[in-house]
């Protein structure tokens, strides 16, 4: 039997084991996806004891996602990136890679949003702000990152090359954008909208990373001004499909992953 898990800290409330464990039952594969929780200061340990014990792999939450990175061998994107959320141990050393930049275009490939030439705003700069800027940049995307604290944004659009930034009185691009994406916890647990609702419209495609709760309040004004609406879910399903197919080699059973996962939201 296989092990594959989520190493991070909190993670009781992690919907990855239904997800992954309804591929595996749908393709008769023998695993097991569990949770682990260590402690801040022994994350390396066990990194390196996972891989003693045969673990096969392992997706990686906050706060590790960074610190994991300078465990493993990165592939480039990830390495341009800076951090990892999905770790093969079938390699020595194990490999790194950051699966939530794949979420994000395999969403809107998904939702028939093409992406190449469209120009995009990224709200927020943290962690998956660096993921959703590069999968864009990299999609084609002209990428302006809008976040709370300049610095961060002007930091996050040099490392990606060629994209712009701005706090969040630039978020006024959006009523010019086609593509925009929501990586801020704003509206997680909480009736509010990181983008103003007067610079949405109907020919926007709007994707949340939030996905608690599953309908925020931008995704609702953003359906109202007639724009096309993609939730945080379909971004967890798909990096969670991208581990999937990278650990195990076959075409992961998306429809029984998208239900499992929605049917616990
Ligand atoms: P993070 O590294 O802590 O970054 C938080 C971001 O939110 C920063 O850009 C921060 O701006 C901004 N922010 C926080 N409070 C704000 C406020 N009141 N007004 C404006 N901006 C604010 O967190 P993260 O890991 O990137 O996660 C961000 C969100 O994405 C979370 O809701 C998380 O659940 C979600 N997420 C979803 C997926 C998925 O698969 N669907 C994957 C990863 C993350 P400053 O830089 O100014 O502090």
């Amino acid at each position: 039997m296989q092990v594959f898990g989520l190493v991070g800290n909190p993670v009781g409330h992690s919907l990855s084991p239904p997800m992954h464990e309804a591929a595996y039952e749908a393709l008769g594969i023998d695993a097991r996806y569990v949770t682990f929780e260590p402690d801040e200061e022994a994350i390396e340990r066990a990194i390196d004891g996972a891989a003693a014990l045969g673990v096969s792999g392992l997706n990686v939450t906050i706060p590790f996602k960074r610190r994991v990175f300078d465990c493993v061998n990165p592939d480039p994107l990830a390495a341009r990136i800076g951090a990892v959320n999905t770790v093969d141990f079938s390699t020595t050393p194990p490999s790194g890679y950051n699966t939530d930049a794949a979420g994000v275009t395999r969403s809107f490939a998904h939702h028939d949003v093409a992406l190449g030439g469209r120009d995009a705003v990224v709200v927020g700069a943290g962690g998956a702000g660096r993921a959703v800027a590069f999968a864009l940049a990299d999609a084609g995307c002209a990428v302006h990152v809008a976040n709370r604290t300049v610095e961060r944004a002007e930091e996050l659009a040099a490392a990606v090359g060629g994209a712009t930034a701005g706090g969040l009185a630039s978020l006024d691009r959006v009523a010019e954008a086609d593509v925009v994406v929501n990586a801020t916890s704003v509206g997680m647990d909480e009736d509010a909208s990181p983008v103003p609702a007067e610079h949405l419209h109907g020919d926007l495609a709007v994707l949340d990373a939030v996905y608690s709760p599953i309908d925020t309040r931008l995704l609702r004004e953003a359906r109202a001004a007639g724009a096309t609406t993609i939730d945080g879910a379909w971004m967890l399903l798909f990096q969670g499909v991208e581990a999937f197919e990278r650990w195990t080699d076959h075409d992961a059973p998306i429809d029984e992953m998208n239900a499992a996962l929605r049917a616990r939201l």
